[in-house]
């Protein structure tokens, strides 16, 4: 039985690509010494895996930012703007990653987008009509001599033309059939040049198989690798699918002339059934993904083991592997020194996932695999006791009635009763939360953290920053007020920190994009809220004020969906406890005299399923629930918001609609309004605030351009439904284009007011 992984963490077990990489944007080293800790990197990663016993070892899946990105270079992908900056090759390429500014021209990075439905994010590359597609680069080769050098064979790793066409944004008049030829030619290029190489292997990634595909999809994909694998000679390709299973096109791959196909077998849900109900082709090997490399949690061998059984009674050829790369989980638990083994024993980070490789390979291998150590320990540690049940959670979970979902009475007659309890002017003007945090802000937290201040000190610092907030948003006329969130670092963490259950890292980093690196929290156990989390702050913020106070809270799904899960509970059972610990905080926070409660779900979005099939029944009918539930125990009086960074959700509009809040902000500034045309076109009953500006950039909206925006606006929405906010939180902003941004916005507003 042989091993492979699809590919491996680049960034360094202590983000040393990170630190090189940002040295070298601020000049402060060569070219030549961020290529040293590159390759260093490289060897190590190498190196690790033949170490433990991998076979079929990647490489070219280093990237200095983004593998699409590579893939573009690679195939001269590479927009004239960026090229008329004649700036060196790497220079071009950062170029492209992060944007130019400078002696040489000013031009914008390319679109970044979320890959797939992961936390990494991959460059869209452009193809315009005079783009020449063709082999230029040398990265993939380069690195396959590199690690041959070393004495090391790999299997070089590319995007695969399909997922790169589907990916990448065709900006001219030329279609994908017009560019399909080129690219096809590149590909067969590549493998010739590996044949020339020595290359016994390639492996092209191809993720997007695993979306509901259209005929003309899976035509495109045929038309594709019947011409790509035409010329193959000696070189064997692995064709690597990925996040889901390949249901659509399973009978067209397996007759395809490939050597290998990688199946996911974790988020897989149909591979198995694919095989056993089609069989698996006799002339090719099975890259069987039944390591997960999304979670963190370890395998468990007797589940494994009977997975991999089954399989074989299919295809007598396979090869066991990860069921996606290593990237999208943390590099090894050897630097957690804080989490206690009885923790850290049910982990498995990236190096510590091909060591269960190699105990899988040992027990499948075994004529008594039920003896040996690793399969005994395994066995031994499932059956532990993992001491993170609560039991009045899992009652109170059970107990929820039908009616719990529910908030009475329904939209429009609460609407009513706000619209008398509040007497907001039109065109209520709001804040989306945070405030910018400034260093002394950072510094407060980071002090009390360390134990230099005590915690009253802490707080008093933070009730000053709240106080002056609020004169700010008082003297600039808001209508609804917000605390400004002093108190947190990242929305989610804030929760996680206060929620018992939870459990957090030291060093276990996963790449976002580029050089931004993450650490999500582990959910450990059963939630619960041990006492109230915001209602000091939110109180003492109201009690400075008249107008209204916003709470300020983030939502079920969206703490749910930014940490590693538990995977010996459902992900609805996990959102319904973390529901019921923030409507306990929604119901402390309405006690306590706040009158508008917003409750975030800024990544509501982005874990809806790659298959729209799967939409409802494996996330939304859970997902809008839980949402219901946090604040379907409030008196009619009290208003609900809730806020969304991305307004692409045009096609979830219903389901958004029944999440019952009572207001909705979102950001458009950057999808100019077109999400306006179907909010009316389905009769969105909640009030809207669509931000008027865009708070990603530090440029200062002037009062005649959100006016425009705001007269817009009401071409699609009801005077008496909108708002009017900015398009997200405040907090990475400095403080005087905040004043500025918000004085104009509530300048237009007044000036919109009086016309009427
Ligand atoms: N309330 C949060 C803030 O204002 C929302 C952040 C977000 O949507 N990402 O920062
Ligand atoms: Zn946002």
């Amino acid at each position: 039985m042989k091993l492979s992984t699809v590919g491996y963490p680049r960034v360094g077990t202590l983000r040393e690509l990170k630190f090189a990489s940002e040295k070298y944007f601020r000049s402060e080293i060569t070219t030549q010494e961020l290529q040293v800790t590159a390759k260093n990197l490289r060897r190590v990663h190498w190196e690790t895996q033949r170490n433990n016993g991998i076979d079929y070892i990647p490489s070219n899946d280093f990237s200095f930012y983004d593998n699409m990105l590579d893939t573009a270079v690679l195939l001269n992908i590479v927009p004239l703007r960026y090229r008329e900056l004649q700036l060196s090759n790497i220079d071009t390429y950062f170029a492209m990653a992060r944007g130019y500014q400078g002696e040489k021209g000013d031009v914008k990075a390319l679109a970044m987008k979320k890959w797939f439905h992961t936390n990494y994010h991959y460059i869209v590359p452009e193809i315009s009509d005079n783009t020449e597609i063709s082999l230029k680069g040398t990265k993939l080769f380069d690195e396959f001599t590199e690690a041959r050098q070393l004495g090391i064979q790999t299997k070089p790793v590319i995007i695969g033309a399909f997922t790169f066409l589907k990916l990448a944004k065709l900006v001219g008049n030329k279609s994908i059939d017009d560019v399909a030829d080129r690219l096809v030619e590149a590909y067969v290029t590549i493998l010739e040049k590996f044949d020339t190489l020595g290359a016994q292997w390639i492996q092209f990634d191809e993720p997007y198989l695993v979306h509901d595909l259209s005929l003309d999809d899976i035509r495109l994909f045929e038309r594709l690798y019947q011409k790509i694998l035409l010329k193959k000679s000696s070189i064997q390709v692995l064709l690597q699918t990925y996040f889901g299973d390949i249901r659509d096109c399973y009978r067209e791959v397996c007759a395809l002339d490939f050597d290998g196909i990688g199946l996911d077998f974790i988020e897989g849900n149909q591979s198995v059934d694919l095989i056993q109900k089609h069989g698996f082709p006799l002339d090719k090997i099975l890259f069987a993904g039944v390591i997960n490399g999304k979670n963190i949690w370890r395998n468990c061998y007797t589940k494994t083991y009977d997975l991999i059984v089954k399989l074989q009674q299919n295809c007598s050829n396979m090869v066991l592997g990860t069921s996606c790369s290593l990237q999208h989980v943390p590099y090894t638990l050897k630097h957690e020194t804080a989490l206690s083994e009885d923790y850290k024993k049910h982990f498995a980070f990236a190096e510590e996932k091909l060591t269960e490789l190699e105990e899988l390979k040992v027990i499948v291998e075994s004529a008594q695999p039920f003896e040996t150590e690793a399969f005994i320990n395994n066995k031994e540690l499932f059956n532990q006791n993992r001491n993170c049940t609560n039991e009045n959670v899992q009652k109170r979970v059970a107990a929820i009635r039908e009616s719990d979902f529910t908030r009475l009475p329904a939209f429009t007659a609460r609407e009513a009763i706000q619209k008398k309890e509040f007497h907001f002017p039109l065109y209520p003007t709001t804040t989306i939360g945070s405030f910018p945090q400034t260093t002394d802000v950072k510094a407060n937290r980071t002090a009390y953290k360390k134990g230099t201040i005590s915690s009253e000190e802490y707080v008093l610092f933070n009730k000053n920053k709240i106080a002056q907030c609020i004169e700010l948003q008082e003297q600039m006329g808001l209508d609804v007020l917000v605390h400004g969130e002093y108190e947190r670092n990242d929305m989610v963490e804030y929760f996680g920190e206060c929620l018992n259950g939870y459990l957090f890292t030291e060093k276990a980093w996963v790449q976002s994009y580029g050089t931004r690196c993450v650490k999500p929290p582990v959910v450990w156990g059963d939630i619960s809220r041990e006492k109230p989390m915001t209602v000091e702050w939110s109180v003492y913020a109201q009690s400075l004020t008249k107008k209204p106070m916003k709470g300020m809270l983030t939502g079920p799904v969206t703490i749910l969906n930014w940490s590693f899960p538990r995977e010996d509970i459902s992900l609805k059972e996990c959102a319904y406890q973390i529901a019921l610990a923030i409507r306990d905080e929604v119901l402390d926070l309405e006690a306590n005299g706040i009158r508008i409660i917003q409750v975030d779900e800024a990544a509501l979005r982005e874990k809806l399923p790659l298959r729209k099939s799967d939409w409802r029944h494996e996330y939304l009918d859970w997902a809008i629930p839980a949402f219901r539930l946090v604040h379907s125990g409030v008196k009619p009086e009290t208003q609900i918001h809730t806020h969304m960074c991305y307004s692409e959700f045009t096609d979830i509009i219903p389901a958004i609609d029944s999440m019952d809040a009572d207001v909705i902000t979102f950001e458009t500034s950057r999808s100019n309004l077109s999400i306006l045309d179907s909010l009316q076109e389905h009769h969105f009953q909640t009030e809207v605030g669509p931000g008027v500006y865009d708070i990603h950039s530090a440029r200062i909206p002037s009062v005649e351009e959100i006016k425009y925006t705001l007269d817009c606006m009401l071409e699609k929405i009801p005077a008496e439904k909108l708002w009017v906010n900015p398009d997200c939180g405040l907090k990475t902003r400095g403080v005087p284009e905040t004043e500025q941004s918000l004085t104009n916005m509530v300048q237009a507003v007044k000036q919109l007011r009086n016309k009427q």
